[in-house]
């Protein structure tokens, strides 16, 4: 005799209190001392005060008091390979920082990349980053399965992940950047990006790992690889991510090789398009603007690494009154060493006061939303996370603001945006927690500085020699 079948298993609670919550929902709801109820993988709900009362199968209770609760924050730009050449050519600009390290990057293998993509990973999952994106785009020539090992480190840090599949085409014999030997062919480009889509990419709503078509640069991609690679994108139904507009020197080249400027090289090329998102576009003039925001094309602000090149103060404050999605990104670690997401809160927030906007150009909760749901915008996942509500993924963290750092700072925003880095006591990824007490769970971070220290010296020692 057939067994009944059993009736399904209620999803296990996670119950938070006692916190306040910054929702960064459309309203910008907030909750002075509130309450999120995490189901399996999903929020149930969010509110005011305390947790419904006789919630089935809670499995843990946290109590909140003294934190701020928003959703994970969203990296939208990186290159984590750079993890190990981070303090190289510190003061340069993007030209000539790109000329002195591409003969090194030549010559990373798996290895390398793995431990590298360890160290980013680490270092964005203890700041309080839930979702990450890797733009990779080195592949030299035998260095094995770096997409891979890139993906498998990901899922071993338990974060949500990107992996925006590079390339360059255009080296120096074509009148590009990198060096011949540091490309690949257009031909074997697409065929390896078509082959990491098909066995890495999932569409799924609670996907943990999804692809993009990633071409680096106008200056290091040539036309043909940048028409075909949206159509390959388009083809496979996946996102396209390049740089844009990083530079006047860019500027420049673009109006040189190509006889217009980078915005309308991108649109020549088919790659404006809400599902597009680029990297700085810094040197943007209003109708640049305007073309992003009608074609609802993202971009990846990244302060930090705009200053450590000298390369100037992207219009956000102008492109978000326009329309444009606009996200956070870290940028690859050799121009910006620090490799951490929450502190480009404060960085967006602080370098956009220097530009024309002065005072008015970002508050603290537009910093935030930058961080969390603008982010979600460009990856083209904000159904699913970036901010915190019932039937959202439970992507979210639960930030310490009652120590010596923040404490005597009334408003937890305030706190988290303009005070110093807050350490992250809980951080969950589709309700499993990634984050306890600031410590890593899943990833032994003392034996990643170990790792990433030796293979940045091995890799040294294999430039040298050249
Ligand atoms: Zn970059």
């Amino acid at each position: 005799m057939a067994a009944p079948a059993a009736a399904p298993a209620a999803a296990p609670r996670i119950v938070i209190e006692n916190c306040a919550i910054a929702t960064v929902d459309a309203t910008d709801t907030e909750y002075a001392s509130g309450h999120i109820v995490v189901a399996g993988n999903k929020i149930e709900s969010v509110g005011t005060g305390k947790a419904p009362e006789n919630l089935e199968n809670v499995v843990r209770r946290v109590d909140g008091t003294g934190h701020l609760a928003t959703p994970g924050l969203v990296n939208t730009h990186h290159h984590f390979y750079q993890w190990i050449t981070r303090g190289l050519a510190t003061d340069h600009n993007l030209f000539n920082w790109l000329v002195a390290l591409y003969p090194t990057w030549a010559h990373i293998d798996e290895k390398m990349v793995y431990a590298a993509a360890q160290g980013s990973l680490a270092m964005m999952a203890r700041g309080g980053v839930t979702t990450a994106m890797d733009h990779h785009y080195v592949f030299p020539k035998g260095s094995g399965d770096l997409s891979g090992a890139i993906i498998r480190a990901a899922r071993e840090t338990g974060v949500r992940f990107t992996l925006a599949r590079g390339s360059m085409d255009r080296s120096e014999k074509d009148g590009g950047l990198p060096p011949d030997f540091a490309v690949e062919t257009i031909e074997g480009a697409l065929a390896a990006t078509e082959e990491t889509v098909g066995k890495h990419h999932d569409a799924s709503f609670d996907a943990m790992t999804q692809v993009a078509v990633a071409p680096c640069s106008p200056f290091s991609v040539s036309t043909e690889l940048m028409k075909q690679g949206a159509e390959l994108a388009r083809r496979l139904g996946v996102r396209l991510h390049t740089h844009g507009s990083e530079t006047v020197e860019e500027e420049k080249f673009c109006h040189e090789l190509f006889g217009m400027g980078p915005t309308d090289y991108f649109a020549s090329t088919g790659w404006l398009g809400e599902d597009v998102w680029m990297a700085h576009c810094v040197h943007m003039n209003d109708s640049d603007i305007a073309a992003f925001a009608r074609t609802k094309t993202g971009v990846a602000h990244c302060p930090s690494s705009n200053a450590r090149l000298a390369a100037g103060i992207a219009r956000v404050p102008d492109m978000l009154a326009a329309g444009v999605p606009v996200g956070l990104g870290v940028d690859g670690t050799a121009s910006n060493e620090s490799g951490e997401l929450h502190t480009e809160l404060r960085n967006a927030l602080l370098i956009n006061r220097l530009g024309a906007h002065r005072e008015a150009a970002l508050n603290a909760r537009q910093a935030l939303r930058l961080g969390t749901y603008g982010g979600a915008q460009v990856l083209g996942r904000a159904a699913e996370i970036g901010s915190l509500e019932a039937g959202k993924l439970a992507d979210l963290v639960l930030w310490k603001l009652d120590t010596l750092a923040h404490a005597s700072i009334a408003d937890p925003v305030t706190a988290l945006v303009f005070g110093a880095a807050a350490p992250v006591t809980l951080s969950l990824v589709g309700g499993n927690p990634v984050v306890e007490d600031t410590r890593l769970l899943h990833v032994d971070e003392d034996a990643v500085a170990r790792s990433t220290r030796e293979e940045a010296q091995r890799l040294a020692e294999i430039a040298a020699r050249g």
